[in-house]
């Protein structure tokens, strides 16, 4: 017995000693993940803080009045566009709480968050006061409102919103719940594969920006964290309409009354910029998908994990 059980622990010791250069390839291997996860974090915080401040700053400049030194315009835009972009960030982070949780009404808390950081971020750039308006972006409306004024209350219409909805729609069943708790108009099809704008990718979910399509019924993917990473973009669609703010001082310019007060009263021109810069980035194919920084943005806020960037 004496004996099996010494030639037992000889053995399990050579085994161990023959394993430490694979634990240690492992524990090498869990490491460099681990660096490589936070520098992924850290790259998607400082673009959302960068873009958020930046965006804002230069807004601030464009919008100054003519007393203001424009550094002091832009300092201001840019440190309050920053704390915008911060929970922009926070936002988006949020959104992976739907995969995890198997839930879609961590849309709600992700929508407000992110609601209250774009409206920061305008603020910001078109020189208002700190904290004072604000604005969320719900179905096909756009709605203002200042805490200073209930006057200030504002319900625009947002056309690529009704675009998106009927072109969105034509792929699937209207989604009411996760439509309600997200704010973007949903659809859900029971398709394998969606039809993209790219013929040659195969698609579990697709978004328009205002509104977004995802199969519900496949094996291979989960539909939770298809609704998480269709919802990145749509909130990657709305912080490029910052640009809006840059043109302000053209706009103050048109001199047509009718225009003006349809454009404030009851339209948001809510430009699809976004769709130029993702589409400078190229819509790549597997494995190479996440080459395109918006969809790797889109797949690290939705699943929380590092993602394989070939
Ligand atoms: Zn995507």
């Amino acid at each position: 017995m004496k004996s099996t059980c010494l030639k037992h622990g000889n053995s399990e010791r050579i085994n161990l000693i023959r394993a430490i250069p694979i634990i240690l390839l492992l524990i090498s291997t869990v490491n460099l993940s681990t660096a490589q996860s936070r520098h992924q974090e850290a790259t998607v915080l400082a673009y959302n803080v960068a873009f958020s401040g930046l965006g804002a700053g230069i807004g601030a400049v464009f919008n100054k009045s003519k007393s203001t030194k424009w550094h002091q315009a832009f300092a201001r835009g840019c440190w309050q566009g920053s704390i915008g972009g911060l929970l922009n960030y926070s936002s988006k982070k949020t959104l992976h709480l739907i995969s995890r949780k198997q839930s879609t009404f961590y849309a709600l808390p992700a929508m407000i968050l992110n609601a209250a950081s774009y409206s920061i971020v305008e603020s910001a750039a078109l020189n208002r006061p700190f904290m004072q308006h604000w604005s969320i972006d719900y179905g096909l409306l756009r709605i203002d409102f200042s805490t200073r004024n209930k006057n200030d209350l504002k319900l625009r219409l947002l056309p690529e919103a009704v675009y998106a909805s009927i072109d969105a729609g034509r792929h699937g069943r209207f989604d009411l719940e996760t439509s309600l708790l997200s704010g973007n108009i949903t659809f859900k099809t029971n398709l394998a594969t969606i039809p993209g704008f790219d013929p040659n990718l195969y698609l579990v979910g697709l978004s328009w920006g205002r509104a977004l399509v995802y199969a519900d019924n496949i094996t291979y993917s989960n539909p939770y964290y298809t609704i998480a990473h269709e919802l990145v973009h749509s909130y990657q669609f709305r912080e490029y309409q910052i640009f809006n703010t840059w043109l302000y001082p053209l706009s103050n310019k048109v001199k047509l009354p009718v225009a003006k007060k349809i454009f404030s009263r009851y339209i948001f021109f809510d430009m699809p910029y976004f769709w130029i810069f993702y589409d400078l980035e190229g819509q790549k194919p597997y494995p190479y998908y996440y080459r395109n920084f918006y969809e790797f943005e889109a797949e690290r806020f939705s699943t929380n994990q590092h993602v394989l960037v070939h």
